[in-house]
């Protein structure tokens, strides 16, 4: 690929011009990771699983055809990279080839305050978009903790999820249209609603695509106003089965709370005991209604009532304003576990049906066979919807070992959690995305539908250069 990738430098600098172009070694070192584990420890150990042979930071969209254009013409692979936050080796270039960055494509297109919408290019940051509409009096309901790195494009490709998603929905709930770019250079555009009846909504296709189908340069999101009124709740709950019996009447009755962050013992005594700065047993939850202020009287009455109904009692609402108030601290350092410690959040949806027994089989899976490790397993459920609800379990193994040791480690663990999330009629992801770390699982989770992606990504993308080795395509 050497003389391909030379010729590619080249045009791309004729093209868009040296000063968004760079071979330089220091500069492909710092894409070579997100923030997967195992990519993170093959870098420690001096073997990263992949690493780019050029970065482009192109200023515009144009500048992003140009570049897949020319790559499609070397056939040289191209990586689409946000904010690098992703957990899943998504923007790890395993195949090297030309890292396109979208930081460069930052601006905020347009505010419509009468229709709730904002235009954005993919490469604006979380935080700064969330910054700028918070002045007018509007958000984006999308709250992920990773805003302060995470683009708009990243949100998209990895069909991503934020702490208010049970009132607002998933970012592919926000999605209104995009623009891409495909391979060979050609932009596309959706129709600029996402309500109509002129064929498929062509959007959702690139929604959790994770850069295989195409870059994504602009979208258009659904805006909120801010909540005339936030209001907090704690309560408690006798088990885990009558916390998601409790919540589950709660969205089935058409209530919407804004947060319903469910903890079980461990996630209780683990994560959110130290968040709030009591220790608190059991399983516990911390809930936010916002909105109109008697709407959130109602809201609240009522999914309060649904608690009590279900053998659980409240504790002080002031917990639940804290936590609120602390809930991204805990994702930075010295909160965040280094290496060589393992860690993964094994996050998976189901019916309401089915989600206590994949509760169960999980914890099952992944807590007592890894007793030995010091294993911790801190697990909560945080995005609910009307037909079921979610699973964040968060695994830490204080000291991996070597390399090769934790490798093996951690690859056992996510075997076990995976196994046990198909046996019970799980699904293997909520919000992170597939990336590398579940590419292995994706034929067991679609069956023969894996087979129509494919034919889609080799209609779309016919030389493959788009993001290879991902998504299990
Ligand atoms: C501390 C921490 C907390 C997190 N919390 C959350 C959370 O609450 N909710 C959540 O959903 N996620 C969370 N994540 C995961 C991650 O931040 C999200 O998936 C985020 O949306 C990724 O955005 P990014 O811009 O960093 O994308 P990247 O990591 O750069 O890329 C992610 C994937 O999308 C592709 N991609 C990026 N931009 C484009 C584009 N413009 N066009 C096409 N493809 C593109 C990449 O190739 C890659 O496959 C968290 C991560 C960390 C480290």
């Amino acid at each position: 690929m050497g003389s391909a990738v030379a010729l590619l430098r080249e045009d791309l600098i004729t093209r868009i011009g040296d000063n968004v172009v760079s071979d330089d070694p220091e500069r492909l070192a710092a894409y070579a990771s997100d923030t997967y584990w195992r990519e993170l420890a093959a870098q420690a150990a001096g073997d990263p699983l992949g690493r780019p042979d050029l970065v482009a930071v192109p200023r515009d969209e144009a500048g992003v055809s140009a570049a897949l254009e020319l790559a499609d013409e070397h056939r040289v692979p191209v990586v689409p990279w946000g904010g690098g936050s992703g957990t899943q080796g998504g923007a790890v270039p395993v195949r090297g080839g030309l890292l396109l960055d979208l930081s460069g494509l930052d601006r905020i297109l347009g505010i419509d305050e009468r229709s709730l919408t904002v235009s954005a290019e993919a490469g604006v940051n979380g935080r700064r978009l969330e910054r700028e509409l918070n002045e007018r009096g509007l958000m984006l309901p999308h709250y992920p903790a990773s805003a302060e790195w995470a683009t708009v494009g990243g949100y998209i490709a990895a069909r991503g999820s934020g702490v208010l998603s049970t009132r607002y929905g998933k970012i592919e709930d926000l999605v209104l249209s995009l623009r891409v770019v495909l391979a060979g250079g050609e932009v596309i555009e959706s129709v600029g609603v996402p309500r109509h009846a002129v064929g498929p909504e062509l959007a959702q296709l690139f929604v959790g695509s994770e850069g295989t189908l195409g870059a994504i340069t602009r979208a258009s999101l659904r805006l909120a106003p801010l909540p005339a009124e936030r209001r907090f709740a704690t309560v408690t709950l006798p088990s885990i089965g009558a916390g998601i019996e409790a919540f589950r009447r709660v969205l089935a009755a058409g209530h919407r709370p804004s947060v319903i962050r469910m903890y079980d013992d461990e996630a209780t005594r683990l994560a959110l005991s130290p968040v709030v700065g009591e220790q608190l047993e059991g399983v516990c939850a911390v809930l936010c209604f916002e909105g109109e202020p008697e709407a959130v009287a109602v809201e609240a009455e009522r999914t309060l009532a649904s608690v009590r109904e279900q053998g659980g009692r409240q504790l002080d609402p002031a917990l639940a304003e804290t936590w609120w108030e602390r809930r991204y601290e805990f994702y930075y350092p010295p909160h965040q576990p280094e290496l060589p410690a393992i860690w993964g959040t094994i996050d998976v949806v189901a019916p309401y049906s089915r989600i206590e027994p994949v509760y169960h089989a999980l914890r099952a899976a992944v807590k007592e066979p890894y007793a030995h490790t010091g294993l911790q397993l801190r697990m909560h459920f945080s995005h609910w919807y009307p037909w079921g609800t979610m699973i964040y379990a968060r695994f830490v193994i204080p000291d991996g070992g070597d390399t090769e040791r934790g490798v093996e480690l951690h690859d056992r663990v996510w075997d076990d959690g995976v196994e046990a999330v198909f046996a019970t009629g799980g699904v293997i992801n909520d919000h992170h995305g597939v990336g590398l770390k579940l590419a292995p699982y994706m034929e067991r989770q679609h069956g023969a539908a894996l087979g129509a992606m494919r034919r889609i990504k080799a209609a779309l993308d016919p030389n493959g250069i788009m993001n290879p080795g991902k998504l299990g395509l």
